[in-house]
């Protein structure tokens, strides 16, 4: 057992990071002195809602929007992604019936997958694409998917939060806007904003379209994943696009999402992506030096285990594994007793009996399924963090094999 004062390595960062202390200390005085509800009418009040204006246009030009009121702060991704699809959708109805399709990805996060459901259920069109086994999007299909005319809202995600395999969103953006320039573009940029270069403007001196991401209508992301605290998020909505609000009641964030905003976590987002957004480049190079160390040196001690997404263009701070001949339970509790904490995606261990559909969609043969393995850093993560998780992992799977029916010690190969 790890003692009480060794410390955690934690490598499970695309699940949630640690509030950045600059972030704690730019959240204080509004949790302090500055209580108001920016709603009301006396000077404090109209000068906290300057501040969350501030917060806003920071938000907008870390992002590279032409315009502040582009953002709506909200609660989570979750609740931005719903927003996005619902809202768009009933927004592109409401426009023309005919409009009531759906498109996405088979390996999308349930925040995008499970609304697409709900939709079907209620007799909107969806059209799942699927990836190869790199995990890469089959662009034939999402090709075909769309329907000029008929498809409302596309959504993509940025980066997979499993695997950390990156879509080409510049690229499929054009597709659709080439397609039919009224279906709506949405990214679930969960996993890559801070990790990779996003810029969403359209306005060029020059005439033509400026940033990468010019073709995107909307874009979600979420404060937990980016060393704010839980509990707020955003969405970006490109001006002029069709869109009903989702949450209903009062006229906060210019009556497109109800509620009496979250001050002091709306400042904490604002101060986290400020903090991140300089030195991108040497952060995200300096993640992926230890990721692919902690890569490489996993594959040189560990036989049979393979690299999920290995050959597909991947966020520098995710490395997603299959281990064959062990049970990822018993895998994780000697790795958890150990002090290191990685994300699981073996069947038991994440409360489901289903293995990922992610893994399931890059077709992960079934023997690989059962103990896969997400390790993900962050700017915190250290190279004595690197080093204890090798050892700590290697020995915890040699011990699970040792134990495992699944295993034959004498070959020193999985029983098939
Ligand atoms: N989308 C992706 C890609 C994610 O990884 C997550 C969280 O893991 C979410 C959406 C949901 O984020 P939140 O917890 O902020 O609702």
């Amino acid at each position: 057992m790890a003692s009480e004062q060794e410390k955690i390595v934690y490598l499970d960062n695309n699940a949630t990071t640690a509030v950045a202390p600059e972030v704690v200390e730019a959240m204080r005085p509004y949790f302090e002195a500055k209580y108001w509800n920016p709603s009301s009418m006396y000077a404090p009040a109209l000068a906290l809602a300057r501040e969350i204006d501030g917060a806003r246009e920071l938000v907008a030009e870390r992002l590279g929007a032409d315009y502040p009121d582009e953002i709506i702060f909200t609660s989570c991704a979750t609740e931005s992604n719903n927003a996005a699809l619902v809202g768009g959708l009933k927004g592109a109805v409401k426009a023309d019936p005919k409009r009531n399709k759906i498109v996405t990805t088979k390996v999308e996060h349930p925040a995008v997958l499970e609304v697409c459901k709900q939709l079907e259920k209620e007799g909107c069109d969806v059209s799942y694409v699927g990836v190869d086994s790199d995990g890469n999007i089959n662009i034939r299909e999402f090709v075909q998917a769309l329907e000029p005319g008929r498809t409302a809202v596309v959504s993509v995600m940025h980066a997979n939060n499993e695997t950390g395999v990156i879509f080409p969103i510049e690229k499929l953006s054009r597709i659709v806007k080439q397609t039919d320039p009224k279906i709506a573009f949405h990214v679930d940029a969960t996993q890559s904003v801070t990790k990779l270069p996003i810029d969403l403007g359209r306005i060029d001196p020059s005439g033509g379209l400026s940033g990468a991401f010019g073709h995107v209508d909307m874009l979600s992301f979420s404060g937990h994943k980016i060393h704010a605290p839980k509990g707020v998020g955003a969405l970006y909505l490109r001006r002029g696009t069709a869109f009903e609000r989702f949450l209903i009641g009062g006229h906060q964030e210019r009556g497109r999402r109800a509620g009496t905003e979250n001050v002091p976590y709306i400042m904490g987002l604002a101060k986290a992506l400020d903090l991140e957004a300089d030195g991108l480049f040497e952060r995200g190079a300096r993640m992926e030096a230890m990721r692919d160390r902690l890569q490489a040196s996993l594959e040189e001690r560990i036989p049979w285990i393979v690299v999920n997404g290995k050959n597909a263009p991947r966020t520098p701070n995710t490395l997603n594994i299959a281990v064959y001949g062990a049970e990822g339970e018993a895998i994780l509790m000697l790795t958890s007793e150990r002090g290191v904490c990685v994300s699981s995606g073996s069947a038991c261990t994440s409360g489901s009996l289903e293995p990922s559909h992610v893994l399931v969609a890059m077709n992960v043969p079934s023997g690989a399924l059962q103990g896969n393995f997400r390790f993900s850093l962050s700017r915190y993560t250290t190279d004595e963090e690197i080093d204890r998780a090798i050892d700590v992992f290697a020995e915890a799977v040699a011990l699970a094999r040792e134990r495992s029916c699944k295993w034959d010690s004498a070959k020193g190969e999985p029983i098939a």
